[in-house]
């Protein structure tokens, strides 16, 4: 029997006020499909909300290059937009943005480390996990789920488990920690896609399994089961962080992965069995894409179910 544990829920304004554009897929409509859905089933009401605080030049720089992020906290008003690539637009908004969500994601570890809360998610744009350590790419910004990473090295954990479901591989996570024996980034991503990572043979806390397109829930339980479980009973983490993204549904339109929302609340009960062998219960997610608004709300409160609801059906 896993014990009830409080959820808390941590976002900001202005992660709404970052904007790269009409018809962007990487829109504030996603962030507010999620609200609505949560708050018409009621699910917000069972969470603790909070406001995310800025993170701060230390947390930052404890993962991106202090040059980078002067880059982008610096940039001059009259310089934007920057197409930093063809997608990933810095606006006047952007950095406030990528402030608060790479806050939250430091607030959650914190939140959840006080014993106060099982998980803490963070509803926060820009995503994080394309972020290398000295550059902005693929809507990403600030890597929030590593600077989460980098605060529980900081706290004095010394086993970090960063889970990444999401669509495409988390390179700037990759990028940022592997040679960081500390920290562990389990991963399932659709190859070839962008980033067209081709994996790290030579890197053992890399446990990354590349699924063909057209890949659905049969091969993601497989592959979490069979790649991701027996690593993380070797590790043994302190607490496990997840780049929660949900474009690997088969509504959504960036790639050709078929996950349903039964993956998304299964994984969820995965999750939480783990945490409360290894850490008992810390879990922090943060999340990454999913850009067809109605899937990913639905995706997100599936994913929420087992810590809110136990059984109840949605
Ligand atoms: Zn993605």
């Amino acid at each position: 029997m896993i014990p009830f544990r409080p959820v808390a829920w941590i976002t900001h304004p202005a992660c709404n006020l970052h904007d790269m554009g009409e018809g962007h897929p990487e829109c504030p409509e996603r962030l507010r499909a999620i609200g609505d859905r949560l708050r018409s089933g009621g699910l917000l009401d069972f969470m603790q909300q909070y406001e995310a605080p800025r993170a701060t030049i230390e947390q930052l720089t404890r993962v991106h290059a202090a040059e980078y992020v002067q880059r982008i906290l610096g940039a001059e008003a009259a310089s934007l937009p920057i197409h930093v690539d063809p997608d990933t637009i810095q606006t006047a908004e952007t950095a406030e943005a990528a402030l608060r969500a790479a806050g939250a994601a430091v607030q959650a570890v914190d939140l959840v480390l006080s014993d106060q809360y099982g998980l803490a998610f963070c509803a926060v744009r820009p995503p994080g996990h394309h972020a290398t350590r000295d550059q902005a790419m693929g809507f990403c910004f600030f890597n929030n789920i590593a600077v989460a990473a980098a605060h529980a090295l900081a706290r004095g954990l010394k086993r970090v488990a960063i889970l990444d479901f999401d669509l495409h591989y988390g390179n700037g996570t990759a990028d940022i920690f592997q040679n960081d024996r500390r920290v562990k980034l389990y991963s399932t991503y659709q190859h070839p896609l962008y980033p067209y990572w081709s994996g790290c043979a030579d890197t053992e806390n890399l446990v990354d399994v590349a699924l063909p397109p057209l890949a659905g829930s049969t091969e993601f339980r497989k592959a979490v089961e069979e790649r991701w479980i027996p690593a993380l009973v070797d590790q043994r983490p302190q607490i496990i962080l997840v780049s929660a993204g949900f474009d690997a549904h088969a509504e959504d339109p960036m790639g050709d992965l078929r996950f349903g929302y039964d993956d998304y609340s299964w994984i969820a009960a995965r999750i939480q069995s783990l945490a409360e062998t290894y850490c008992p219960g810390r879990i922090v997610a943060t999340l990454e894409g999913g850009y067809t608004p109605h899937a990913l709300a639905r995706s997100v409160e599936r994913f929420l179910q087992p810590f809110l609801t136990g059984d109840m059906p949605l």
